[in-house]
């Protein structure tokens, strides 16, 4: 079967440190749990419960004001004992309800009830999407009724991806959770099949867990949809937006199939529109990769939202030395974490800490001009260039680049660059920054 990749740059990598793809471990129920009202980059819930308030697993605490915002819900039974705020490392504020575990759980060990949705209609399903504040479970959370939204404004044929492209091995928690709920995710992924009217669904599978994409191929006969299985590479950063939307673009000319828009999601949000509609549960708890050089147990965990980081750290055996480090997402493009009580959030797929072998110990230096940047750069600029631009520095390269104007649109912050320059220059951080500036 054709494998379809990008065409240029990128990187192929391991890291020993990640955990094992084997399989998960529920982490313990946490007995203080940080609820934040802002669990993505969009607008802020309304808290609907005030301090000293009891509240049940899974009931609504914080409701979504809009476009943009997503509604919040208490992920274990307890008291609302205070509400805190805190600076996020990128110095927006965050506020949060804290509930304190009592009373007895809801969900959690009784028998799920099923709720049959195949006769609901597109509207009916989305609203259930809409009261469950289902959100896209990484990256930025952007609320899943606004990519509808977008969607239907675009009015043209659109298929649903389904996004299994392990180009980074800190994606250890999705693969976990495509082994362990299968089902979950085809059957959330013919949900918004019929949720959003798509014409198609693609399978997007990086070609070395094709074996995983041919069970997903069968499950998803069960279901109404033409569906394919497209098998891409797996050099990082396959899985981004634009990268895949490339391949997908040259499967659709080679196989004459249209796609139309293309509505990309990944399985952790397939899981959770599925529990949404058929469990009618909004999102409790999420598969979350936790490691890093100073971690004594990595582990893939199943979290509660909630759950203050530290625990799980803790619940890994602690660090072996003091973290250089610590961060959730990807090292490539993780967000630096400031406090370990912050907690896990809906779109936390990892979290590491890491060793300063590992982060690497010498301070920025001059570029070389080795050119290594541009090698690995999947859009083709050429960052050392760029860097000198924006530092305003002069550079005798004759290479070409783009007009600064251009830096804005191409650059997609994949960290490629950084990765490999030897000089150990914060060329993405720096070239995102001067893009958000508009230089
Ligand atoms: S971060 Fe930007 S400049 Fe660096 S490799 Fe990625 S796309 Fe290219
Ligand atoms: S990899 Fe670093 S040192 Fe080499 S050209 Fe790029 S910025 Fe300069």
């Amino acid at each position: 079967m054709k494998v379809y990749s990008f065409p240029r740059g990128g990187l192929s990598f391991e890291d020993s440190s990640v955990p094992r793809r084997d399989s998960s471990k529920v982490a313990y129920l946490p007995t203080l749990s940080v609820i934040p009202l802002v669990q993505h980059t969009g607008g802020r819930a309304y808290p609907v419960v005030s301090v000293g308030d009891s509240v049940k697993e899974g009931m609504l605490i914080g409701r979504g004001q809009g476009a943009g915002s997503a509604n919040i819900h208490a992920t274990v039974p307890g008291k609302v004992v205070r509400k805190v705020s805190w600076k996020m490392a990128e110095g927006q504020t965050n506020d949060a309800l804290v509930i304190r575990m009592e009373g007895k759980f809801e969900k959690l060990g009784r028998p799920e009830e099923i709720f049959p949705w195949a006769d609901l209609s597109p509207l009916a399903l989305q609203r259930l999407i809409s009261e469950s504040g289902i959100v896209e479970m990484e990256g930025t959370g952007r609320p899943i009724p606004d990519i509808l939204s977008d969607l239907h404004s675009a009015q043209e044929p659109y298929t649903l991806v389904v996004r299994c492209v392990f180009d980074d091995p800190w994606l250890a928690a999705d693969y976990v959770l495509c082994r362990e709920r299968l089902k979950a995710v085809v059957e959330g992924s013919a949900i918004i099949a019929q949720a959003a009217q798509v014409s198609r669904i693609v399978l997007a599978f990086s070609h070395g867990e094709k074996d995983l994409g041919a069970l997903f191929l069968a499950e998803m006969e069960n279901y109404d949809f033409p569906v394919s299985l497209v098998l891409t590479g797996s050099r990082y950063p396959q899985r981004n937006r634009r990268e895949l939307e490339l391949v997908l673009r040259n499967y659709e000319e080679k196989e004459s199939v249209e796609l139309g828009s293309l509505l990309i999601l990944g399985p952790a949000t397939l899981a959770a529109v599925h529990d949404a509609v058929k469990l009618k549960k909004p999102i409790l708890d999420r598969y979350v990769a936790v490691g890093g050089s100073a971690v004594k147990y990595p582990q893939v965990m199943k979290v509660r939202i909630g759950t203050r980081i530290g625990e799980i750290f803790a619940e890994c055996g602690g660090f072996i030395d003091k973290p250089r480090r610590i961060a959730t997402g990807s090292p490539l493009r993780g967000r630096t974490i400031m406090d370990l009580d912050e907690p896990v959030t809906k779109s936390c797929s990892a979290v590491f800490a890491m060793l300063g072998s590992q982060v690497g110990g010498s301070a920025p230096r001059n570029c070389i001009s080795c050119g290594e940047c541009w090698i690995v750069c999947p859009v083709g600029l050429d960052p050392g260039e760029l860097f000198k631009r924006i530092d305003g520095k002069k550079s005798d390269e004759t290479r070409s680049v783009p007009a600064a104007g251009d830096i804005p649109n191409e650059c997609h912050g994949c960290g490629c660059c950084e990765v490999v320059c030897p000089s150990r220059l914060p060329l993405a951080s720096l070239i995102m920054g001067a893009a958000a500036k508009g230089h």
